[in-house]
């Protein structure tokens, strides 16, 4: 595992504090506003870390470490100055395990518990990208199958006027839940169910985005996709067993659905029911 220099050290101890199971502590903290809040005062800026007011000081490093993280999403082609933005602010170390806080910010999946990922930095703003098709301002409702830890979904709700996101596993639905409390995003509606169904009643969505890859896109996607919606989903490639994936891109335009099969990904399965 790699480290990095003056990070790590704060923000270990200031997440071990955040993490859902001990909520009942941590309740006032997390009614806080969010989010890269500065210290409190200059003096505690520069205290040492040993003294480790870690609460105070966390949040200037992580900014620090996300403006790296932008930096080299830009690097790889990511030019929506939206989805860079919105990159940049939500804290994704809160939507991890404390075990893996230092690998938060590298363009890596992490485990979330349940057998599920966070999907990378990397793959998250590139179907954000494509979500927005170069859209001036923000995306109107959105559909998210497969919430996971939530990390994705405060992206999304950062880019959209409202995110419904569904998630099929109660633990993950419940932490996700946990996660983005202290980010109080009015705009932002998780749902327990099964999202091969889509979500009706939000319907007809600008954009859908999937986070977890099926043999097909069910016919309830595109149905509640709205006329000149896009929806961007992995897809197991024809004839790979093996579940090879490619990243789908949906157009649904007045002469019809427009498919477009992009790059290889590599997302949890696509499974049906609830548990
Ligand atoms: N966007 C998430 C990624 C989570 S991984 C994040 O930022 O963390 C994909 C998630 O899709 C898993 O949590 C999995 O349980 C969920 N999933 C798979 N099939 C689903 C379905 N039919 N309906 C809803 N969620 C589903």
């Amino acid at each position: 595992m790699k480290q990095r220099p003056s990070f790590p050290a704060k923000l270990d101890s200031t997440l071990a504090r955040n993490r859902p199971n001990t909520v009942g502590v941590n309740a006032p903290a997390m009614a806080k506003p969010a989010v890269t809040a500065s210290p409190a005062t200059p003096s505690e800026r520069v205290r040492p870390v040993a003294v480790a007011q870690v609460s105070q000081g966390h949040g200037m490093e992580s900014s620090a470490v996300r403006a790296r993280m932008v930096q080299k999403l830009a690097g790889q082609g990511i030019t929506d100055p939206h989805v860079l933005g919105a990159m940049g602010s939500i804290e994704r170390h809160r939507f991890v395990d404390s075990a893996l806080i230092n690998q938060a910010y590298e363009d890596t999946s992490l485990p979330i518990g349940l057998g599920q990922t966070i999907s990378k930095p990397g793959v998250v703003s590139r179907m954000a990208e494509l979500l927005r098709n170069g859209q001036v301002g923000k995306l109107g409702r959105v559909l998210e199958i497969g919430t996971g830890c939530g990390y994705q979904a405060a992206v999304l709700s950062l880019l959209a006027t409202e995110v419904y996101s569904i998630e099929r596993l109660r633990g993950l639905h419940d932490r996700a839940r946990e996660n983005l409390r202290h980010l109080r995003l009015a705009n932002l509606h998780l749902l327990f169910g099964d999202g091969m169904d889509g979500y009706a009643k939000g319907a007809p969505y600008a954009a859908i985005i999937a986070a977890a890859g099926g043999e097909a896109v069910p016919q309830a996607w595109v149905d509640q996709l709205a006329m000149g919606g896009r929806l961007v989903a992995p897809v197991v490639t024809a004839g790979a067993s093996g579940g090879a994936q490619a990243l789908l891109v949906l157009d649904k335009t007045p002469q019809g659905v427009r498919q477009t099969l992009l790059e290889a990904v590599h997302f949890v399965p696509l499974k049906s029911g609830i548990a």
